[in-house]
C-alpha cells in the first residue's frame, strides 16, 4: 500500500488492478516502429508493482535493458462497469504520475514470440507513483505538460493533448472489459523518448499541476535482501 499526499491529508493507493495503454501517443508509436492502433491496446501491471517517494526503482537480474516511460496515471473514485464516455469522468478520483519501467529486451522477445508481457511489466518497483493525488475537480488534464529527465537531462516531453485515445473513451473501453474498481489505476501511456535506466541513475518525472516525482535506480545485485 502506498501513501501519498492528498488534500489536508492521505490517499492510500490500494488499486485492485493497474490498467496500462500501449502506444496512446502516436509519437511514441512511431519510435518504437509500430502503426498507431485503431482502438485502445491495453495490457495489466500487478498492482505489487507499486512503489512510493523515496523508494528505488530496481533493475532485475533477468533484463539486460530497462526503460523509463512517464505516464499520467488515473484513479477511480467509484465502481465502474460499462460506463459512457460523456459520463466516464464522475467517476474519477484524481491523478498522480506513474512511471511504466519495461523491461525492453523482454517484451521485445515476448512480441517476437507472440507472448503476453506479463513479465516485461511486471517487476517489483515497475510502477513508481507520486508525488501527490490532485483531485479531479482541482486539474483540467486536456493539455498538460509531462516529460522525464534523468541526471538532469530531459529525455522525454510531450502533452496531454497528444493522447490518441482520451481518458472518457478509455474508461468507457475498459470498463466495458473488466469493472473498475475504487482506486484501480489506469496509466495512459507514454510521449516519446523512452530510453534505458542504468545503476545510480536518478530519474525526475512532472506533469503539469501535478508536480515533480523523483527515484533513485538500483541494481538487484547491489541490494542485499
Ligand atoms: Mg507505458
Amino acid at each position: 500500500m502506498i501513501r501519498l499526499p492528498h488534500r489536508d491529508g492521505f490517499y492510500e493507493l490500494r488499486p485492485s488492478k493497474i490498467i496500462a495503454l500501449a502506444k496512446n501517443y502516436a509519437e511514441h508509436a512511431r519510435e518504437m516502429g509500430m502503426e498507431v492502433p485503431e482502438k485502445p491496446i491495453i495490457f495489466l501491471k500487478p498492482p505489487s508493482s507499486l512503489i512510493g517517494p523515496g523508494e528505488p526503482i530496481i533493475l532485475p537480474r533477468m533484463s539486460k535493458r530497462v526503460d523509463h516511460e512517464v505516464e499520467l496515471a488515473v484513479i477511480m473514485g467509484k465502481k465502474a462497469k460499462r460506463v459512457p464516455k460523456e459520463k466516464a469522468m464522475d467517476y474519477v478520483l484524481g491523478y498522480t504520475i506513474l512511471l511504466d519501467i519495461t523491461a525492453r529486451d523482454l517484451q521485445a522477445e515476448a512480441i517476437e514470440r507472440g507472448l503476453p508481457w506479463s513479465i516485461a511489466k511486471g517487476f517489483d518497483t515497475f510502477a513508481p507513483v507520486g508525488p501527490r493525488v490532485v483531485d479531479r475537480r482541482e486539474l483540467n488534464i486536456d493539455d498538460l505538460e509531462i516529460g522525464l529527465k534523468v541526471n538532469g537531462k530531459i529525455r522525454q516531453l510531450g502533452r496531454t493533448s497528444q493522447m490518441l485515445f482520451k481518458v472518457p473513451e478509455l474508461i468507457e473501453y475498459i470498463s466495458s472489459v473488466m469493472t473498475l474498481q475504487p482506486g484501480d489505476i489506469i496509466a495512459t501511456g507514454t510521449p516519446p523518448g523512452i530510453g534505458p535506466l542504468r545503476h545510480g541513475d536518478k530519474v525526475e518525472a512532472w506533469i503539469e499541476g501535478i508536480g515533480t516525482v523523483d527515484f533513485e535506480v538500483l541494481r538487484e545485485d547491489s541490494i542485499l535482501c
